[in-house]
């Protein structure tokens, strides 16, 4: 029986971050193992509500409540085995989801309490269970017959892979790359994810007898038709890559100005041991970081890292208050408040509501400083219209400059061609409710369906549509399904209207 009283007993706490003048010195994650104690303790604060809002406020509908009970009773096992019911890979949202099951807990009603520390008690049930041994391959107990194809790697790609595995199909995983994981490979820094987890994973679903394919541009190296003809199914799961530019802002061309991903993957490559030197170095430099989102404070860690002698980000919003606006947001919604996550303690500053004018360059036609000014930003009709302060112009030194502006939706390309696809006005790829595109027989899920989002809503995405296919197939009974597609991919991704996306 739950501790109604758990959470007057004790507040949220956390386990402190790695000390930023150790952690500058390495890319290891920022947070170290968790005290026992200390996570049950957290645990205990759960009042396992009559109607559980963390529940819904998390696109798998994982058993919040259930999971906390048994982990205040120690029952380690049991509490990974409820949280792999629901969820695929809970050490990668354990680590990097922005929690709206947090933001939903009945705990932060009228911010009396501070909501349940559910991330925390996630991710320590899944790294005790790995270092256990007790996350074991599930093969399926007998094969289909039946083939399907997953292009893309990323968690929607390998979430549905490993549903329709267990299922009995043949799955093989198709990817671009040289390694499999998606962005969380070589787009998120190692500070935020150790590889080491994709690592372990991938080892399970080979297990359980998934093939992978890297090096392969489905569209390239292998076309549609040779797809379609070897399996009975294919699921498109190639994330929304189209990164954005500001190719009208004067000087853009200016060396020196580098897309954010380019310099992210550029760097992971080097941590991986792939690069010897980091193609993009902040070393030395003053960098300037245009976007206010979590790519660009991935871009804020790794330049701390690099050695930047000083880095500013630009954000062209005004600042958000520190806590939740009941007026605007009221709970159990996704508030719009000012997030500060563990880059920022490491150094830098931040500006709001401020946007570059133009890139000045040297006589090299190297870039040496961005012009700013202050604006203000409403929205009209749903279009975002910015309009500069005037008299608010000035300089920052800047030698490298990152932006971090967010995407377009999914890239173009053969791969949509030969499929006959048509991106939407947003980039992205639309479906029926059954998760079905306009050619028959091929599937799409994840940021490629709903444009640059979470983690947790493409392993979401990537276990429904691995429902449909496996009805689509005819597969006896039926796979969880915890989401709908019906999301009106049509409308732009407006950060303050839906659950957290990324920019
Ligand atoms: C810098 C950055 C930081 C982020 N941080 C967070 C975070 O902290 N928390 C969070 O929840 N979310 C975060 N996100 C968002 C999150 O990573 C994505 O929402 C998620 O990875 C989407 O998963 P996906 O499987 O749909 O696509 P992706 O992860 O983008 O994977 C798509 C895969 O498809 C492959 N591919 C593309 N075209 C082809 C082709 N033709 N043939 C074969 N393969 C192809 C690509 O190489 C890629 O591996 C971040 C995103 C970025 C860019
Ligand atoms: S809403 Fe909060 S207190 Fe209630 S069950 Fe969920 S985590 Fe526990």
């Amino acid at each position: 029986m739950p501790d109604p009283n758990g959470f007057l007993r004790y507040d949220r706490r956390l386990p402190a971050r790695r000390p930023v003048p150790l952690r500058l010195l390495d890319w290891r994650e920022v947070y170290p193992p968790a005290p026992e104690d200390l996570v049950r303790e957290q645990a205990t604060r759960c009042m396992d509500c009559g109607v559980p809002f963390c529940h819904d406020g998390c696109p798998l509908g994982n058993r919040i409540p259930d999971w906390n009970d048994l982990v205040r009773t120690g029952t380690w096992e049991l509490a990974a085995e409820s949280l792999h019911a629901t969820n695929n890979f809970p050490e990668f949202t354990g680590r990097l989801c922005p929690a709206p099951c947090e933001a939903a807990c009945v705990l932060g009603i009228g911010g009396a309490a501070e909501p349940v520390a559910i991330k925390l008690v996630e991710v320590e049930i899944i790294d005790r269970a790995l270092a256990a041994g007790t996350v074991r391959p599930r093969p399926a107990p007998e094969p289909s017959g039946k083939r399907v194809a997953v292009a893309g790697s990323g968690p929607a790609g390998l979430a549905a892979a490993q549903q329709l595995a267990r299922a009995g199909h043949a799955v093989t995983v198709y990817e671009r790359d040289d390694a499999l994981g998606g962005l969380l490979r070589y787009g998120i820094p190692d500070f935020k994810l150790e590889k080491r987890h994709i690592d372990i994973r991938v080892d399970q679903l080979a297990a359980e007898g998934i093939d992978f394919v890297t090096e392969c541009a489905v569209g390239v190296e292998l076309s549609m038709d040779e797809l379609r003809f070897g399996h009975d199914a294919v699921l498109l799961a190639c994330g929304a890559l189209a990164a954005r530019d500001t190719p009208d802002t004067p000087g853009r061309q200016l060396a020196g100005i580098h897309l954010a991903m380019e310099h992210l993957v550029g760097s992971n490559r080097h941590v991986a041991g792939l690069l010897d030197r980091p193609p993009i170095d902040a070393a030395g430099r003053h960098v300037v970081i245009i976007g206010g989102g979590d790519t660009a404070a991935d871009c804020l860690g790794v330049a701390h890292r690099q050695g930047a002698v000083g880095v500013a980000q630009l954000d062209i919003y005004p600042e958000p208050p520190s806590t939740r606006d009941e007026g605007r947001d009221p709970w159990p919604t996704w508030p719009w408040i000012l997030r500060n996550y563990p880059a920022h303690e490491e150094g830098g500053e931040r500006a709001f509501a401020v946007a570059v004018q133009e890139f000045i360059g040297d006589s090299t036609g190297h870039v040496r400083a961005v012009r700013i000014g202050e604006v203000s930003v409403q929205r009209r009709s749903g279009r975002r219209i910015v309009t500069p302060l005037p008299g608010t112009e000035r300089e920052l030194p800047a030698d490298l400059v990152l932006l971090a502006i967010g995407f377009d939706g999914t890239e173009g390309g053969p791969l949509l061609d030969q499929a006959g696809l048509v991106r939407t006005a947003s980039g992205m790829i639309a479906c029926g409710p059954d998760w079905q595109t306009d050619a028959p027989g091929v599937f799409v899920a994840g940021d490629m369906r709903r444009g640059a989002s979470l983690i947790v809503w493409a392993i979401a995405e990537g276990r429904a549509a691995a429902a449909a296919i496996h009805e689509y197939l005819g597969g006896a009974g039926s796979l969880p399904s915890p989401v709908t597609p019906m999301l009106d991919t049509s409308a732009p991704p407006d950060r303050s209207l839906r659950l957290p996306s990324m920019a």
